[in-house]
């Protein structure tokens, strides 16, 4: 039992909890109240951490925001069909167990069966009797026979039963790698892909680039037409983003508006043309209201390009096109940045652009 389920506990955080929503004009939805009572418990200090940047930044009552935070930090849906499914696999192992040790005793029966048998025929005269010895032995084998039929069938259904529980176990842990909204990589998939990405550069060699991308004038499109019309730009600049990546490269949404995507073994110049490719694809689009017809006009990305520098933390890189993305935006938007444009930054020895 966690301390703040104790009931003075939990009414004290409540109240923290409360207040600290008033104080923020944030409203106290269930998925706010969690959020911010968890806050006030201290005990996660990267929730801690990320709620305090979003009151800095005038975030914090964002409803996607909200949404997005209480999903990376609070993943109950997920973790209890895994919990479910793993509780299935081992009532399933169980029940596979008392079918193999039945199995056993049956055999040690027949066995004995046996041996009973043989006794009795080397017990010297056998003539009159034979016919029992030779019936009971045939019956015994046909009721081992029957057993056994029994156990291929029961074996054969648990074989089934636990292939198809490793299936759903594997799509839950797939799904959890996606993003709901976009179907793109989440950015908990990011994050592992990353790992992966620099571990491979260490070891083959080669470059490694990351871009991030965000729309641009987001926040006044969705004042304008509508967050569900927001949601579908979403979708289709994360088509955008898919359809533009190939092989070994991840392209992810990394949260709210932002997109980003690993390029492994890819130098500068070939990541700045796989952004460009990108960009150019989302300006080309133009958007319709899907119930009217209406048309919405374009939107416009712009993107950020790090190159890793080997042995620097993940995060230093994404820093860095994050700097670039800024950059991008601070040159006025739909447009592609990297560090050699921003001239105050070094690139890495390596790059080639
Ligand atoms: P900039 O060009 O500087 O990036 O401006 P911006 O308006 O895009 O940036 P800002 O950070 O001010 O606003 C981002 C907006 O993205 C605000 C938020 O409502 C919207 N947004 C974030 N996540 C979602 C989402 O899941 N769906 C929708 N429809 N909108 C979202
Ligand atoms: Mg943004
Ligand atoms: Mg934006």
């Amino acid at each position: 039992m966690h301390y703040w389920e104790m009931p003075e506990q939990a009414d004290a955080l409540a109240e923290k909890a409360l207040s600290f929503l008033r104080e923020h004009k944030i409203p106290a939805t269930p998925q706010n109240f969690e959020l911010w009572f968890m806050y006030a418990t201290g005990q996660n200090a990267e929730l801690v951490r990320t709620l305090d940047t979003a009151v800095t930044n005038g975030k914090a009552a964002d409803v996607h925001f909200a949404r997005e935070i209480h999903a990376h930090f609070f993943t109950h849906a997920q973790s209890a069909a895994i919990d479910q499914l793993g509780g299935k696999l081992q009532d399933e192992v169980k029940r596979l167990a008392l079918i193999l040790e039945s199995a056993g005793q049956d055999t040690s029966a027949y066995s004995e069966t046996l041996t009973k048998v043989a006794d009795e025929l080397s017990d010297g005269d056998v003539t009159q009797n034979l016919k029992t010895i030779v019936d009971g032995v045939a019956a015994a084998t046909r009721a081992m026979e029957t057993r056994t039929k029994k156990l291929e069938n029961q074996l054969e259904a648990s074989a089934g039963e636990v292939t198809t529980l490793r299936e759903r176990m594997e799509t839950v842990r797939q799904e959890s790698l996606l993003d709901a909204l976009t179907g793109l990589s989440n950015r908990r998939a990011f994050d592992l892909r990353m790992s992966e990405a620099i571990a491979q550069a260490a070891s083959e060699g080669g470059d490694l680039c990351v871009l991030m991308g965000d729309i641009d004038h987001f926040k006044k499109f969705n004042d304008t037409w509508g967050h569900a019309t927001g949601d579908q730009v979403l979708r289709l600049v994360a088509q955008c983003f898919k359809s533009n990546v190939k092989g070994r490269d991840t392209a992810a949404r990394f949260g709210g508006e932002e997109f980003v995507v690993i390029l492994p073994d890819t130098s500068l110049g070939n990541a700045r043309r796989v952004a460009e490719q990108i960009r150019k694809a989302v300006e080309s689009k133009k958007i319709v209201k899907r119930s009217t017809g209406e048309s919405l006009g374009s939107i416009t990305l712009s993107i950020g390009i790090a190159q890793y520098i080997r042995g620097e933390p993940a995060a230093d890189s994404i820093n860095r096109a994050d700097t670039c993305l800024y950059a991008a935006k601070h040159a006025g938007r739909n447009c592609v940045r990297c560090e050699k444009d921003l001239g105050t930054v070094e690139a890495p020895a390596a790059a080639t652009a």
